[in-house]
């Protein structure tokens, strides 16, 4: 423990977070009113600055997220989101501006952290996140927090986390509501402890259909930043299977005990399916679903905007290809994955991928 579990292990806590740390240290007057709280004190703020945080997702759970932990001390952070800045974000996310839609919000994410604290490593990856990346991130962080708006992608980390030790946050938000739990691995319950199996496709509605309030995702995000302080500095207060549900219209807050369950496939069995469960699809928050390529590998954005200018309306425009064809519209990444939209059914974006984007 880093606060109270002696020289040595508190030296080894700082030592393994101690890549990216910046040599600002805690005598200057920036965290000054954090370092005289009792249950942080200098050498929580020195283990938070000496800390490495993954965050999943930049939309307005993420960024918010993302800020909070940052300007706490947190100051090597990298950002993963597959999705461009759209119009329908900015009532929610603070980070963004109207100039950022169209841009991945991943960069625009870490360009706006960076004006905060420009000598902070801040790391963005435009990617999806698949079982590869994954197990590529997960292991070289001290914690991953949710921004994401989806359940497959938390069980992908969720046992990625429990596989490799990595303590994380789950946190959900929704309507006027919102949930989070810090999941400890080996000393607490998971995920799937607590939602043993996905619900199947259209049980749980998305944002687009329910709704988001503003202030939700800042609330949660200011709840998992506070477990993410706890978990880095070791917290005694720290308790797992601790769920918090926020109700901000209704003004409520409940906590609620998880225990572990003895026969859960991930923390119980280690059985990691959905690492071994790669898909090429997936349904995001709101209109469309994307489609990731057979193989990895470079597309040529211009040459395939060629080949179909005889049977549709396709433009480059700025790093990506955007093609209208049939019902649909697809953008398509350097990368080879596409976002269509007009079209739910996962299996008609694939078909509409691989009939025109890569045969
Ligand atoms: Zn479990």
């Amino acid at each position: 423990m880093a606060r109270d579990g002696g020289e040595g292990a508190a030296t080894a806590w700082v030592a393994r977070g101690a890549r990216g740390r910046n040599n600002r240290g805690v005598t200057t007057s920036q965290f000054a009113r954090q370092v005289v709280l009792p249950v942080l004190g200098r050498e929580g703020q020195r283990t938070l600055g000496a800390s490495r945080a993954l965050v999943v997702g930049c939309g307005a759970l993420g960024t918010h997220t993302a800020e909070l932990l940052l300007r706490a001390g947190v100051e090597n952070l990298t950002l993963v989101d597959r999705d461009l800045v759209e119009e329908t974000n900015l009532h929610r996310v603070a980070l963004f501006t109207p100039d950022d839609v169209g841009r991945p919000k991943a960069e625009a994410a870490a360009d706006a952290l960076r004006r905060i604290a420009p000598h902070a490593a801040i790391t963005p990856v435009v990617a999806h996140l698949d079982p590869h990346l994954a197990e590529t991130l997960v292991p070289n962080t001290d914690v991953v927090l949710d921004g994401l708006d989806n359940l497959e992608a938390r069980y992908l980390i969720n046992d990625a986390c429990v596989k490799h030790g990595v303590p994380w946050v789950y946190t959900a938000v929704l309507a006027t509501h919102g949930v989070t739990m810090p999941i400890l691995p080996e000393r607490g319950p998971c995920l799937r402890c607590l939602f043993p199996d996905p619900p199947p496709p259209g049980a749980i509605p998305t944002c687009a259909e329910a709704g988001i309030l503003g202030p939700v995702p800042a609330a949660l995000a200011a709840v998992q930043a506070t477990t993410a302080i706890q978990l880095l500095t070791r917290s005694p207060d720290l308790v797992g299977g601790r769920l918090v549900r926020l109700d901000l219209w209704a003004g409520r807050a409940e906590t609620t005990r998880v225990e572990r369950a003895v026969d859960c496939p991930c923390c119980g069995k280690r059985r990691f399916e959905f690492l071994a469960r790669p898909s090429r699809t997936s349904v995001l928050c709101g209109d469309g679903v994307q489609v990731l390529p057979r193989t990895r590998g470079n597309l040529d954005l211009d040459g395939l905007a060629a080949r179909l200018a005889p049977l549709a309306k396709a433009r480059v425009q700025g790093r990506v290809l955007v093609v209208s064809i049939e019902d649909a519209q697809l953008t398509v990444f350097p990368d080879g994955r596409a976002l269509v939209k007009g079209v739910s059914d996962p299996d008609r974006a694939q078909t509409l991928y691989d009939r025109y984007i890569a045969r």
